[in-house]
């Protein structure tokens, strides 16, 4: 995006963010024990009260934003945990990203290596499936040649970095065949049809999680609902808008909006809470644009996640863990935090979780709380993500579970990887609730 000459960041702020909700923080400080960046540092400008008071002093002039306003801002998750907590019902997460779109029309502290991971990231790799399919065949590739095999047995990952060896020992089974490649766009109910459901496929968890993909249709055919995935959808551009590039955003939204009206689908749904939240909040991302503003609130209002759906539309399924008939397994779960605190649907996964015969469900301390991946958090800001990851670890292997489930691609592999780290890797297996949930189909 071209930087205005003129306009300082102060400018831009004043601008962008959204003046009330400033003025509707009350300061009463309810949000602060759920945020995960105070509760680490115990520094108020790391609350979600101390960076909006940030904002608004640099709206009302009161101070220059600088190096350290745009670090505040940075260093926040965009958990959004801090908005259940509040009682003004201030909408914190518009402001961060309004403040986010801001700072990076000024940004001057991304090192060049951040620049770089966004620049591919977000222009050259997410929104162009086909490259993401090819990223896929590479990981495949990489996997299957030996060369994986020969890295880790040279060590030479390890030697470079200990954190990188850790990331390339949890590499999930990438593909270069996505689900529609594999199943068809159109796949029938199983049994009377319920309703027509149209599958968002996520362009990372189609390369990286397709067998999650198909075990998610494959749960829906079984409960009911005829599923058609669109292939002309992209990538729902969550990232892009918690980072601060809405143009892109928007572009890929009003791509997906096309995509699923033109399916004519009863349901959208996504098996992945940092999708499903932006999806669901396309009539926010598009609110100032009349020409798609109708279209984003009905394709809103059709979004649910995937553990939403089975118990709240669909036919009841019987889940068991035949294997556990003697000795009950152990399992918890940990929040995706964009599912519980933007679509409000935190309590259906652990309802499947506890309805599995032979399975015995253990709540997780504080499962609500981010466990620090965040998008690619945990790559622009590894120091605070890794020290969330590694006291999120300690209450995980507390619950001594032998399966740790999640309903988002970046907390699985975040989960992954603090097993490997700091968790019980023997005994201790992070799973997405649905190959969990498939693989205990009693039919
Ligand atoms: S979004 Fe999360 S990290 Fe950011 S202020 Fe709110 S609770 Fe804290
Ligand atoms: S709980 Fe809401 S009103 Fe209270 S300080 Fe936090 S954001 Fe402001």
């Amino acid at each position: 995006m071209p930087k205005p000459a003129a306009a300082s960041l102060k400018e831009t702020l004043t601008l962008k963010l959204d003046y009330e909700q400033l003025t509707n923080c009350m300061r009463c400080g309810f949000c602060l024990p759920a945020c995960p960046t105070f509760q680490e540092t115990g520094v108020e400008a790391e609350s979600p009260r101390g960076r909006i008071s940030l904002m608004k002093a640099a709206v009302d002039g009161i101070m220059e934003p600088g190096i350290s306003f745009e670090n505040q801002m940075n260093h926040c998750l965009g958990c959004r945990a801090c908005e259940p907590a509040c009682p003004a019902d201030v909408k914190y997460g518009q402001l961060i990203e309004q403040a986010r779109d801001a700072v990076e029309v000024h940004t001057r502290q991304h090192r060049w290596w951040i620049k770089g991971v966004r620049k591919l990231v977000f222009d050259q790799l997410f929104p162009h499936q086909r490259r993401m399919r090819l990223l896929g065949k590479s990981l495949e590739l990489y996997k299957k040649s030996g060369v994986q095999a020969l890295v880790r047995k040279t060590g030479v990952v390890g030697a470079f970095s200990e954190h990188l060896s850790s990331m390339e020992r949890i590499l999930p089974d990438a593909s270069g065949k996505g689900i529609v490649e594999r199943l068809g766009s159109r796949i029938a109910a199983k049994g009377e049809k319920i309703g027509t459901v149209g599958m968002f496929r996520g362009c990372l968890m189609d390369v990286l999680f397709t067998e999650t993909n198909m075990k998610t249709v494959q749960l829906l055919s079984e409960a009911g609902f005829e599923v058609v995935i669109p292939d002309t959808q992209n990538c729902c551009g969550a990232l892009h808008a918690h980072s601060g590039e809405s143009d892109t955003a928007k572009q890929l939204a009003r791509n997906n909006i096309r995509a699923f009206q033109e399916a004519g689908v009863d349901y959208i749904v996504s098996n992945a809470g940092g999708c499903g939240a932006i999806l669901v909040e396309y009539d926010h991302l598009l609110h100032d644009d009349q020409e798609w503003q109708e279209a984003a609130r009905g394709f809103a209002k059709k979004v649910m996640d995937i553990s939403t759906i089975l118990v709240e539309r669909g036919r009841p399924l019987n889940f068991a863990d035949r294997e556990a008939e003697e000795n009950p397994i152990r399992v918890t779960y940990q929040d995706s935090c964009h599912l519980r605190n933007v679509m409000k649907g935190g309590s259906r996964p652990r309802q499947l979780l506890s309805g599995i015969a032979n399975v015995s469900y253990m709540e997780m301390e504080d499962a609500g709380s981010c466990c620090g991946s965040a998008g690619i958090y945990n790559v622009t800001q590894p120091d605070m993500a890794s020290q969330i990851l590694e006291h999120k670890m300690e209450k995980a292997n507390a619950t001594k579970a032998h399966y740790l489930v999640t309903s988002n691609p970046g907390c699985l592999l975040q989960m992954k990887l603090g097993i490997d780290k700091h968790g019980r890797s023997e005994s201790m297996k992070a799973v997405h609730i649905a190959d969990f949930l498939f693989d205990r189909i009693v039919k």
